[in-house]
């Protein structure tokens, strides 16, 4: 199975996204935290998802067409203790379905998600913007990628990672392993990802003007 990102490119003119060469980045922004990290401590068993360090109110934009499944918003009180627990830890947030095999979620949102539940988005429809609601220490995207049996896209359940995915727009495949797996550090082939992602940015922007 292939799920390819649209090839998308942002324009800081017009502060939106539009058919380029660098694919799928949901915001413009620097990545700070790829997946696997273990450099801080709640990613001590492995950040389970690519970070996005940019300013508050950047604007997050979906990276390829897909349906939202969930949106917690801080304005909203939830009597559900699992739902508290989501938004404690991602603030406002939105999950979403990718074709019939893929969940993907943006966190940490400013303000309440601009989507609903049930929504069908284009790619380029703007999800939110970016903030620092939930656990999280400064203005930041946290994107994750993982199968659909991982509803709520849990660390050690099949995640990949989204930099490389986009990136190569290759094909990716994954066994799960069920919860409680821990992920291998990762930190020298992220590395190498933050420099290619960084490459392929460097050439997107030239590639503008
Ligand atoms: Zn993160």
């Amino acid at each position: 199975m292939t799920i390819l990102f649209p090839d998308t490119k942002y324009d800081p003119e017009c502060g939106a996204w539009g058919l380029g060469t660098v694919s799928g980045y949901p915001c413009n922004g620097d990545v700070s935290s790829l997946f696997g990290a273990t450099d801080m401590d709640l990613h001590a068993e492995g950040h389970n998802g690519t970070d996005i360090a940019a300013g508050q109110g950047t604007p997050i934009l979906a990276p390829c067409d897909m349906v939202i499944t969930d949106v917690f918003s801080m304005d909203v009180v939830s009597t559900d203790p699992l739902f508290q627990q989501i938004k404690d830890l991602f603030g406002n947030s939105v999950w979403a379905t990718i074709g019939d095999d893929w969940r993907v979620m943006f966190a940490h949102m400013s303000e309440s998600p601009r989507v609903f539940e049930g929504q069908s988005v284009a790619a380029g429809t703007t999800l939110g913007y970016v903030g620092s609601t939930g656990q999280s220490t400064g203005p930041h995207l946290h994107w994750t990628l993982g199968p659909m049996s991982n509803r709520w896209l849990a660390r050690g359940a099949g995640n990949v990672e989204v930099l490389d995915y986009c990136d190569k727009q290759q094909e990716v495949t994954f066994t799960p392993t069920g919860s409680g797996v821990i992920i291998e550090d990762k930190r020298a082939v992220a590395l190498k990802a933050l420099q290619d992602a960084r490459a392929a940015i460097d050439r997107a922007t030239a590639a503008m003007y």
